[in-house]
């Protein structure tokens, strides 16, 4: 065996934390207030080292609160040894718990968590699936997760990701479940199922954790009925994202599996609705919960409970590359998001994510994340693009 290049047990410290939100082409998201393309919803985060190695990160919040929650986290940081993210991670939480847990802090600490993983990865020379426990598979299926239209609009773009090679696909928010109106939440359903590639899945997401979410557990029940005799594959955040009865209800009476999650953050949120019983699916997203550390808990805790963890990805190629990572060192998890022409996804990275022949996602084994942030790509859309790569 070749000696590696380094000794890689010395620490290896942290020097700075640059923090690059992105602007310019923010997606829609079927919000009630709906993001415009200059909002700030993902932040880059970038962890730079007296070792050289720098490791890359995403937060899933508005950048501005990321920049901040850095300055308020950098006492606790600077001169930590990167090599050790769960337990530096862990510090981050523990000593920030009276500034508000679960907020901003963990979302920012979700960026830099992540990064810890790739500097890691780069100085041990194995990807983060390999550091997290083993590789369970080497490519996994994206789901490709669109906004609802109106039938014929929804039924055009399922045609046109399907021709790009997405087999899988999720569709949400925007009219269904909104304008009081079963048929068309059913025609939109129906329009979608029919555009599909032969043995392709559909899920659908009401979008509950919406602006003043109209709909109750009655209508959950009747929707899921619907998307049922649809053979639809789950149905996701049917009802607000806090009224755990009604999931509970809801999951037991539902043919289809029923999935939810995406706004929790730490793994402590997550034990009552495991305990209970109110997924099928759980779906949390590791650029807001706590990072890979806090992601691989919460999945394998829900494995443990016979839930199934598929995470939500609506975020940016760092937050996928995660995904992927984890879905190679965890058994059973077949489906990462990709959200449908996103620039934060598709359009920052040196080489973007390619499908193969099977619609499948091959999965990094090169070091850390296993993934190149294009500097000048990422320059369109941050103005701090370059402090997050500068070398001091
Ligand atoms: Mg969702």
């Amino acid at each position: 065996m070749q000696a590696p290049a380094r000794n890689s047990t010395a620490p290896v410290r942290i020097t700075r934390v640059a923090v690059a939100p992105l602007v310019g082409e923010s997606p829609p998201g079927g919000w009630a207030e709906e993001i415009k393309a200059d909002d700030s919803i993902h932040a880059l985060i970038a962890v730079h080292t007296d070792a050289g190695i720098t490791g890359f990160g995403s937060s899933f919040t508005d950048g501005r609160l990321v920049v901040a929650a850095v300055k308020v986290l950098e006492n606790l940081l600077i001169g930590e040894n990167a090599l050790e993210p769960e337990r530096v991670s862990e510090k981050l939480h523990q000593n920030t718990f009276w500034m508000g847990r679960g907020g901003t802090l963990t979302h920012a600490i979700s960026g830099i968590d992540i990064a810890l993983w790739d500097i890691l990865g780069q100085v041990t020379g194995l990807s983060i699936g390999r550091l997290a426990g083993g590789r369970y598979r080497d490519r996994v299926m994206p789901y490709c997760s669109l906004l609802m239209d109106e039938p014929s609009a929804m039924s055009d773009e399922i045609t046109r990701y399907r021709e790009q090679g997405f087999r899988a696909f999720k569709i949400g928010w925007g009219p269904f479940g909104r304008r009081d109106d079963y048929k068309l939440d059913e025609a939109i359903v129906d329009a979608a199922k029919r555009a599909l590639p032969e043995g392709g899945k559909l899920m659908v997401d009401a979008g509950a954790s919406d602006a003043h979410w109209p709909n109750g557990l009655k209508w959950a029940l009747r929707t899921a009925d619907m998307l049922a005799d649809h053979d639809v594959y789950w149905f996701e955040e049917p009802v607000r994202p806090d009224d755990i009865d009604d999931f509970v209800a809801l999951r037991r009476e539902s043919r289809i599996p029923i999935a939810g999650g995406e706004v929790l953050t730490r793994r402590q949120a997550y034990l009552p609705f495991l305990v209970r019983g109110a997924f099928d699916i759980v779906q949390p997203d590791v650029t807001k919960v706590g990072g890979l550390s806090e992601q691989r808990r919460i999945a394998r805790m829900a494995q443990d409970f016979g839930v199934r963890y598929i995470g939500h990805g609506w975020n940016t190629a760092l937050g996928l590359a995660a995904d992927l990572q984890l879905a190679a060192a965890l058994p059973n998890v077949d489906l990462v998001e990709y959200i449908g022409g996103s620039a934060y996804v598709d359009k920052i990275m040196v080489t973007p994510f390619q499908l193969d022949a099977d619609g499948m996602l091959a999965i990094p084994d090169s070091p850390g994340l296993g993934v190149s942030l294009d500097p000048d790509k990422v320059a369109k859309y941050s103005p701090d693009a370059e402090r997050l790569f500068a070398s001091d």
